[in-house]
């Protein structure tokens, strides 16, 4: 059999634990998977654009066990009652290639993004950051607030959408959780004074949320809308402002901010930041960029947390998802015996 949440499980699961807890906790799982992230399989994700949005699959394996998970990114589903990011995913054995564990990922993405922001701030924003300028207000953004909070203590933010009904609704979701809230007028306007700057935004354009000029020493950027190929979100300007990290530079090269530079353009992956084989944040003043565009180990690591974390509890169901007849090379005795005798 294999274990199972569903929508209605993953949610009841995030309500009982709560989000920022679970945030909290699944950044423990992040850092031990990029701890080890030599081990990992890696390959760039495989896309499948077409002009609504973009497909992909997200596979990695540690050798004992298999994920992948199955995401979309359609920029234009809002405006059709859709939402722009939906996901599943798997874990499997490596042993035998049974799958073990099967999840919603359209909620548990959004955790593992707001997570793995959080992890990277943690080593690169200053630590004396308070005030978060949030551009794109929509499904991601109330979860990288979460994350902030419980990673950096950042309960303070300067908001700004295209869209006021999105700025809104954040303010609906986080004032009641205590967060303290300013809807600014531009995205200029977010940015005045905040120590860190979160860039969530999704059209399927070269945009140009954040320029140069409102880049200022010692800011950490959290740029995670930009995420697949002529879909970006800085001016490239601001990409020699300061230092970039990434996830797996053959991915980001592709899908990031860092699409818009010649493939030299010098990065450094951010598990050897992690591991002190690399230096994040060497001064107060230095301006730190954080490109994301999300890596199959932070999915593995997602997973793998729902997994022990649902264990011995109601928020799974075990299902039968792949087919076990008694004697392994009698599939078709599974059939036959229904088939009816002459018809
Ligand atoms: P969403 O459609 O729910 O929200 C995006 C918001 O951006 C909308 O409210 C929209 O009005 C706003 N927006 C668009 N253009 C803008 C502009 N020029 N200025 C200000 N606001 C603008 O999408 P979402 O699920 O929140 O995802 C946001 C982005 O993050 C998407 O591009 C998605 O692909 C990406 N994403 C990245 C990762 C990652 O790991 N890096 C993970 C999940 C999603």
């Amino acid at each position: 059999m294999t274990r199972f949440v569903d929508v209605h499980n993953m949610v009841r699961w995030v309500a009982a634990r709560g989000p920022e807890a679970i945030i909290a906790e699944m950044i423990g799982y992040l850092e031990d998977d990029y701890r080890r992230w030599e081990r990992f399989d890696k390959t760039p994700r495989v896309a499948s654009h077409t002009p609504y949005g973009v497909i992909e699959l997200m596979p990695t394996s540690d050798h004992e066990t298999y994920g992948f998970k199955y995401v979309n990114g359609h920029p234009s589903n809002p405006s059709r009652g859709f939402q722009t990011v939906t996901a599943f995913g798997v874990l499997a054995n490596v042993h035998n290639g049974y799958p073990t564990f099967l999840a919603e990922m359209t909620v548990l993405t959004a955790l593992r993004t707001a997570a793995t922001s959080a992890m990277v701030a943690r080593k690169l924003a200053r630590p004396d950051a308070r005030l978060m300028a949030m551009i794109g207000t929509g499904s991601q953004s109330e979860f990288q607030a979460l994350a902030f909070r419980a990673a950096l203590g950042i309960s303070s933010l300067r908001i700004w959408d295209t869209d006021p009904a999105a700025m809104t609704k954040l303010v609906r979701n986080l004032v009641p959780l205590g967060f303290d809230v300013t809807i600014a007028s531009s995205a200029a306007d977010a940015v005045l004074g905040a120590d860190v700057i979160t860039t969530c935004t999704a059209d399927k354009t070269e945009a140009t949320i954040l320029t140069a000029d409102l880049v200022v020493p010692g800011v950490h950027i959290n740029a995670i809308g930009g995420d697949c190929p002529g879909k970006t979100e800085l001016d490239s300007t601001v990409l020699g402002l300061g230092d970039v990290f990434v996830e797996y530079a053959p991915q980001t090269r592709v899908e990031g901010e860092i699409q818009q530079m010649p493939a030299d353009f010098a990065v450094t992956e951010f598990w050897q930041v992690l591991g002190n084989q690399a230096p994040g944040r060497t001064s107060t003043a230095q301006i730190t960029i954080f490109d994301s565009v999300g890596f199959a180990i932070e999915d593995f690591s997602a997973l793998r947390y729902a997994r022990d974390a649902v264990e011995g509890t109601d928020f799974y169901a075990d299902i039968d998802l792949v087919a076990n007849p008694e004697d392994p090379k009698n599939l078709f005795g599974l059939v036959g015996a229904l088939s009816p005798v002459g018809s």
